[in-house]
């Protein structure tokens, strides 16, 4: 199941993993509360915690689930995807040579002309401004070098970089499960 989009009104439950750690960070892993209820019917997830408010039916009447647990463990993937968001995550969501955050696009490190390749270990976040100013150039010739080479991040690397970016909605019965910071940062 997808996160869903976050919002104060619809009751978004945070998916834990088996070992009570969020399943993801960035995005914060968060089900709709209709998906909360049917794994819990399912017995795919404990509740840990809940919202105030009851959903009812005819049949049956529960709080609504704020923090689930899976009961099965999900191995957390070892090598991050190579995509634009990753890498933009990677770099901070600013420009590796001047650090703004505006207008940002990539840059070959070693450009494409001269062999220079499209992987983790060649392409930094780049604004169009510093893009264009380099220009097919190599670091010493263009005299830009990017702040940190750039490198093929670990899961853990992207995660700890992702909750400098919190959810703009944060309930409260969260804040146990997340890292003592976020909360200061939301
Ligand atoms: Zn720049």
């Amino acid at each position: 199941m997808d996160a869903a989009p976050v919002t104060a009104g619809n009751y978004p439950c945070l998916i834990l993993n088996a070992d009570y750690q969020p399943l993801s960070y960035f995005p914060l892993s968060l089900w709709s509360w209709q998906d909360a209820v049917k794994a819990v019917f399912l017995d795919r997830v404990d509740v840990v915690d809940h919202y105030e408010q009851c959903v009812r039916s005819p049949s049956f009447e529960m709080q609504m689930p704020s923090v689930v647990a899976l009961r099965d463990y999900v191995p957390q993937n070892r090598t991050p995807a190579f995509t634009r968001f990753n890498l933009f995550l990677r770099d901070g969501f600013k420009c590796t040579y001047c650090g703004s955050p505006n207008e940002l696009t990539f840059d070959h490190v070693i450009p494409r002309r001269l062999g220079g390749k499209t992987s983790w270990t060649n392409i930094v976040a780049a604004c169009s401004g510093c893009n264009l100013k380099k220009g097919g150039r190599l670091p010493k010739d263009a005299r830009m070098h990017p702040f940190v080479a750039p490198f093929q991040p670990t899961m853990h690397q992207l995660q700890a970089q992702g909750r400098r970016f919190p959810p703009n909605h944060l309930h409260e019965s969260w804040m146990d499960y997340l890292y003592w910071d976020i909360e200061l940062l939301a």
